[in-house]
This record gives C-alpha cells, sequence and structure tokens, in this order.
C-alpha cells in the first residue's frame, strides 16, 4: 500500500517537475488554447459593446435630429426670453416630444441656446443655468460629439440646432447654428446584455478549458510515450531482463537515442568479452609454467636415490619455468601500467638519433650470438617531443624480435626519417616472417606465431601489444610487412609534437 502511494506520489512529482517533457507539452497546449479562447471572449464583449453604444448613439442622433428640425421650425429657440427666462408662444408640442424621447432612451435632453443657457432641461434642474463645456461650444462650431462614460453609465452626445438660411440674393443658403441639444442616454439595456453574453461566453470558455486540459493531457501523454518507452527498454536493459538491442522506431529522435544506445552496449560487450578473454589467457600463460614446475618436482618426489647431476639438471630447469613467470608477469604488469596511463605521457624533447644509437648498442652483444649484424641508417637528425621510456620500449621490444625470429649470421636494419609533422622508423629483418593469416592478430595479448617456438625463444605474447599501447599513446601508427621466409618490416609513425586533448 505505501509503496503504491510512493509510486504515484514519484509519478506526480516527475508528471510536475517542468523539466519534464510532459508537463511543458502539455502546458503548451493549455497556453496555445486558453489563451486565445480568453482572447477571443474579451475581443467579442469590447467589440459588441463599441458597436452596441455606436448604435445606440446613432438611433438617439436620428430622433434628435428629427426633433432639432422641429424646434427650428417652430422658432421654438427665438421665442426664448432671457430676462423673464421663459417661451412667449406656446411650445406644448416640442416639450411633449422631448419628453418622448427622454422617456423612450432614460435619458435627460437639455436644449442650450448660442449664449451657453440652458433653456430646456427634461429633468427641470438646470433650466436658466449656464453650460460651458468642451462639448458644447464644439457643437456650436458645428462638430457632433459622442462620448460613452462606462464608469457612470451613461452615453452623451450633443447635436446642433440648425437653421438654413436663405441670403438676400435669394439663392446662397447659410446654415446658422442657433443651439445645441445636450443628451445623456443610459447605458444600461447594453449593460444587461453584456452581463448575459459575457455569462455565456464564461460557461462556454469553461466547457473549453476543461475539453482543451483534457486534450492537453491526452496529446502530452501520447506525444511522450515513446520515450517513456525507451527509459522503460534502457530500464530492463540495466536489471538484466533484456538481452537484445533496444529498438523503439517510433520518432527519428527515439532512433538516434536507441541507436547511440545500442552501440554503447555493443562496445561495452565486446569490452567485457575482451577482458574475460585476456583472463583467461592469463590464467593460463601463468599456470603453464606452474605445471612444468609440478611435474619437475613431483618426479624429483617420487624417485628415490636421485643422482645429484639429476636434482642439477631438475633444478636449471625449474629455475627456468620461474623466470619464465616472472618475465609473464614483469610484462603484464608493463602493459597494465601503459594501459592505465595513456593519457599520462611523461613528453621531454629528444634527440631520437641519440637514443636508437643507445638501444642499439645495448641490443647488439644480443645479436652477437646469432652472428646478426644490426645497423643503423639515419636519414636525418631527429628531435621530438615524446616520452622517452615509452619509445625506448617500442623501439627494444622491435628490434629484440627482430633479433629473436630471425636466423643464425642474418641482419637487422633500423631507418629512421623524419617529415615536417612526423618522425618514422622502419625495423626491418630476414627472419622467418609472420605468415599472412597472422599479422591482423600479432598485436593481439598473448598471440604467437608459433607457440612452442616463441617460448623456446622466450616470447610471452605480449611485446607487440605493449609496443601497440605505447605507440597509440603517443597517437602514432604501426604496420607491419612479412613474407614467410624472407623477414619482416615494422613501420612505426609517431607525431614530432605530442598535443594533449
Ligand atoms: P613474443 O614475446 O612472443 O615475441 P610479441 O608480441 O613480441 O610476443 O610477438 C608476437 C608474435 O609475433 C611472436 O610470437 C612472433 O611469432 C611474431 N613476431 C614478432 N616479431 C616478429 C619478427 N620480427 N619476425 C617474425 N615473427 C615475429
Amino acid at each position: 500500500m505505501e509503496e503504491r502511494f510512493q509510486w504515484i506520489l514519484e509519478k506526480l512529482k516527475r508528471m510536475i517537475s517542468l523539466k519534464s517533457l510532459r508537463t511543458r507539452v502539455f502546458l503548451l497546449i493549455m497556453l496555445a488554447g486558453i489563451v486565445p479562447s480568453i482572447m477571443m471572449r474579451y475581443g467579442i464583449l469590447n467589440n459588441y459593446e463599441k458597436r452596441a453604444v455606436d448604435l445606440r448613439a446613432a438611433t438617439v442622433q436620428s430622433q434628435l435630429k428629427i426633433v432639432a428640425n422641429h424646434l427650428t421650425s417652430n422658432n421654438y429657440l427665438s421665442n426664448y426670453t432671457s430676462e423673464e427666462q421663459s417661451f412667449l408662444a406656446s411650445a406644448d408640442v416640442i416639450e411633449a416630444e422631448l419628453e418622448m424621447l427622454s422617456n423612450l432612451y432614460e435619458g435627460r435632453v437639455m436644449i442650450i441656446n448660442r449664449n451657453c443657457r440652458i433653456v430646456k432641461d427634461v429633468y427641470g434642474i438646470s433650466q436658466g443655468k449656464t453650460m460651458i463645456s468642451e462639448e458644447v461650444i464644439k457643437c456650436l462650431r458645428g462638430e457632433n460629439t459622442v462620448h460613452y462614460d462606462k464608469e457612470h453609465g451613461f452615453i452623451e452626445m450633443t447635436t446642433p440646432i440648425v437653421r438654413t438660411v436663405t441670403e438676400s440674393d435669394g439663392k446662397t443658403k447659410t446654415q446658422v447654428i442657433e443651439g445645441v441639444m445636450l443628451t445623456s442616454v443610459s447605458n444600461d439595456s447594453i449593460v444587461a446584455t453584456m452581463d448575459i453574453l459575457s455569462q455565456k461566453a464564461m460557461t462556454l470558455e469553461c466547457i473549453m478549458i476543461l475539453i482543451i486540459v483534457f486534450l492537453a493531457y491526452l496529446v502530452s501523454l501520447f506525444i511522450t510515450r515513446p520515450f517513456e518507452k525507451v527509459a522503460e527498454q534502457f530500464k530492463q536493459v540495466k536489471e538484466g531482463f533484456k538481452e537484445d538491442t533496444v529498438s523503439v522506431p517510433d520518432y527519428a529522435e527515439t532512433v538516434h537515442i536507441v541507436e547511440a544506445f545500442n552501440e554503447i552496449v555493443k562496445k561495452m560487450k565486446a569490452q567485457d568479452q575482451s577482458r574475460q578473454e585476456f583472463v583467461a589467457n592469463v590464467s593460463h600463460e601463468l599456470k603453464t609454467p606452474m605445471t612444468s614446475l609440478k611435474v619437475l618436482a613431483d618426479s624429483l618426489v617420487m624417485q628415490e636415490n636421485v643422482p645429484a647431476e639429476l636434482y642439477k639438471e631438475f633444478m636449471t630447469d625449474m629455475v627456468s619455468e620461474i623466470d619464465r613467470e616472472n618475465q609473464i608477469i614483469t610484462d603484464l604488469l608493463a602493459l597494465v601500467k601503459l594501459e592505465n596511463s595513456v593519457q599520462q605521457l611523461n613528453v621531454a624533447t629528444i634527440n631520437v638519433n641519440d637514443m636508437t644509437e643507445l638501444i642499439l648498442k645495448r641490443l647488439r652483444p644480443i645479436a652477437r650470438k646469432k652472428d646478426i649484424e644490426v645497423t643503423f641508417e639515419s636519414k636525418r637528425v631527429v628531435e621530438a617531443s615524446i616520452d622517452e621510456v615509452k619509445v625506448t620500449q617500442i623501439l627494444t621490444n622491435l628490434v629484440e624480435n627482430a633479433i629473436k625470429y630471425n636466423i643464425d649470421h642474418g641482419w637487422v636494419k633500423v631507418i629512421l626519417d623524419a617529415d615536417h609533422q612526423y618522425f618514422t622508423f622502419e625495423v626491418s629483418d630476414c627472419g622467418m616472417g609472420i605468415p599472412e593469416e597472422s599479422l591482423s592478430h600479432i598485436f593481439e595479448r598473448f598471440y604467437r606465431v608459433d607457440k612452442s617456438h616463441s617460448r623456446e625463444i622466450g616470447g610471452t605474447g605480449l611485446g607487440l601489444a605493449i609496443t601497440r599501447s605505447a605507440v597509440l599513446a603517443h597517437k602514432g601508427s604501426i604496420t607491419v610487412t612479412s613474407t614467410v621466409g624472407e623477414g619482416t618490416t615494422f613501420k612505426v609513425k609517431i607525431p614530432l609534437k605530442y598535443i594533449p586533448e
């Protein structure tokens, strides 16, 4: 129960985390869906309000224009005397019209003459007072104004009362503004419609949001599913339930990820196999001298009255087996050390000519035993930034092999050359050569062309593996050409300047 709760909590945490692709897709779809729907609601409501106000203003204005015409035709304003603040003639009809207009549009109409005096206020409050406002002045100059005061809930508009006067020439007609009708009508009906509309839009929007949330959840689940599949399959491989390579072909991206993963797994498997082979080889190689030792010791133990000469002979054999065991261990340690310290080269500027001379001087006594002539041909003076110990090991191994696998009275030739980037040395011999099928294997650990012969000579099969590791550590290359019965040539190419990564 607790585990299930933990699992749900974990899932929820992963879902809510902003780092999760699913959360991001979900939020993006939500944003893309909800923001336009909110904007649409505001847009529609605002547009409706503007249009409703314009329509109402236009309707009232047209009514006011009719009343304004009646005012001029009845000389309503000219009948007003400012001293008495009343109308000389009866204007009942006009007033009834104004009253009706006021009731119809729930508004207030004021008639203002050119002197800015309010000659009629349907509410009867401001009659006789002076009204100087920007709108009134503008209107007296012939400009209609409409102002919507949303806060106080009314539309205020001005309508000029225009009289058309025929000039003395009887033709020209001019328009004289006699006064202004200042009207304010309520926007209650607009607000009521807006409320209903807003409520409906709100309900619609809520439904839309619910649908969008549901859709966003489904789409985000669907889009990220292949990535979850990738993670699941990786986990299965990690836990050992799945041996085969992973495959999620849903997206190009998952294919790339999975391909990279398969590549790594393949590499790791190959590494693991090579490690196992190495361990098996090491055990086997170390066991061989031990077995010989045991056989020799047993035969001595089991025989009685063994003559002293036989003891001596067996003991000498045992010493040579111990030496061999020692040699294998020394080579193994050298190889392991080299592979562990590939990155740590002890680089210094070395005269390669001098170094080669010294190595050959050390090896010539061994060559002399088989009457082998070791020659050195230097094409130029070579100064290089290298790890002296490791390059000495390379050259020593190659020349040692050239002597070991040579014929009596043979020769070994070392040629040193360089270009502007690399220096090369070739180690050739006139020995037994290497069969073609073995050429690709000789750099493998413990590989020997002829095991018994190599053992006789004292080889461990690790020399070329050590050499290759040392060459690679210098970012160089090593190649070999050989003809059986004629001889072998190893060619090593190393950069003059070591550039660390
Ligand atoms: P080993 O310690 O046995 O010499 P190496 O790794 O140095 O091991 O060499 C691997 C094998 O390659 C040797 O056993 C030998 O058969 C072959 N080999 C190496 N160098 C030469 C050479 N110059 N001529 C002929 N065979 C060679």
